[in-house]
């Protein structure tokens, strides 16, 4: 079988590279078929029901009550198992994939999102991720503009979180799609942020509500290397642009405390909530309400 698979990987490394795959050392022929058999499966997971949407509890710290959730997609194949979204998002990205499964993850979130509205729950925000290729594609703010309307979630609930690749790819259209965005009355986030390649000068030009802290920068909060000092810079940041700051990744009391003492406005991490299911995010917010 492995045999067989192997054929199949240097098959496909001869159509796509010519015939290149005798470079393929024996790990490059593993991680290319890897590769190989989640696109394939990837490519129907949309239609075959395999994807589903968490959920993780946003945390007001000033209010000291949850202020919302993060939509994240997650992929259950019967063949390949649970398959990591480190490991699926950059595959959808890099194969284009993304553009369907992204408008597959935005148009569910936010129709499960108008559901709990309408039953009642307190919701304050949902804020769903969007890869720069799903920016960049022909029609976006008009995608988001439909679905926002077959769905029925106020635009003012919706938030949608970019990487910073996203605002430096190609400055005009993304600036153009966010002005739009920002119309209807999204609101608009940068993801893992204190990465750093966005000039501050750029930053400034684009219409950003709020700046999300990389929880690698979270978990420096504490460590004797780094100490929190990027977090402490971004909230700073965050704060003289006149943006909210959000955390990721908090895990513990002592994060907690430094983030609060900084006056950072919201925190998500494994120490308030993990992404939870829709049944458990009801049970969760009934909890708290
Ligand atoms: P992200 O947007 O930075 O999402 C935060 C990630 O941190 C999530 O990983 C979440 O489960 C994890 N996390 C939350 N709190 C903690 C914590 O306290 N400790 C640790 N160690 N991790 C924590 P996840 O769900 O595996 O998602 C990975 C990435 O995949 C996301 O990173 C996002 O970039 C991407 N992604 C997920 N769903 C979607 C989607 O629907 N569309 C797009 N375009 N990208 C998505
Ligand atoms: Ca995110
Ligand atoms: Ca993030
Ligand atoms: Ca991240």
């Amino acid at each position: 079988d492995l045999l067989k698979n192997a054929g199949v990987a240097m098959h496909y490394a001869k159509r796509k590279g010519g015939n290149q795959y005798q470079y393929f050392s024996p790990d490059m022929t593993a991680i290319a078929l890897r590769r190989h058999n989640l696109e394939r499966h990837l490519r129907k997971a949309v239609g075959r029901g395999e994807l589903a949407m968490h959920y993780q509890p946003l945390f007001d710290i000033a209010l000291g009550q949850y202020s919302g959730m993060e939509a994240l997609m997650r992929w259950d194949n019967p063949e390949l198992g649970e398959v990591r979204p480190e490991e699926f998002i950059p595959l959808a990205e890099d194969t284009g994939l993304i553009v369907s499964i992204g408008e597959w993850s935005l148009r569910q979130s936010c129709r499960q999102a108008a559901t709990w509205v309408s039953q009642g729950m307190t919701l304050a925000r949902l804020a769903v991720n969007v890869s720069a290729m799903q920016v960049l594609h022909k029609g976006f703010a008009q995608l988001v503009s439909s679905i926002l309307a077959e769905t029925g979630l106020d635009p003012r609930l919706l938030e949608l979180e970019l990487t910073e690749s996203a605002i430096i790819s190609d400055e005009g259209t993304v600036l153009a799609v966010l002005l739009s965005l920002k119309q209807m009355g999204v609101q608009l986030a940068i993801d893992d942020f204190g990465i750093g390649y966005s000039s501050l000068g750029r930053l400034k030009r684009f219409p950003i509500d709020r700046l999300k802290i990389d929880k690698s920068f979270v978990g420096d909060i504490g460590q004797d290397s780094g100490n929190g000092g990027i977090a402490n810079a971004v909230i700073a940041l965050a704060e003289g642009m006149g943006m909210k700051v959000t955390a990721e990744g908090v895990e513990t009391d002592g994060q907690l405390d430094y983030l609060k003492n900084r006056r950072c406005h919201e925190v998500q991490g494994f120490l308030l909530s993990r992404p939870l299911t829709a049944l458990q995010i009801e049970a969760f917010f009934r909890q708290w309400a």
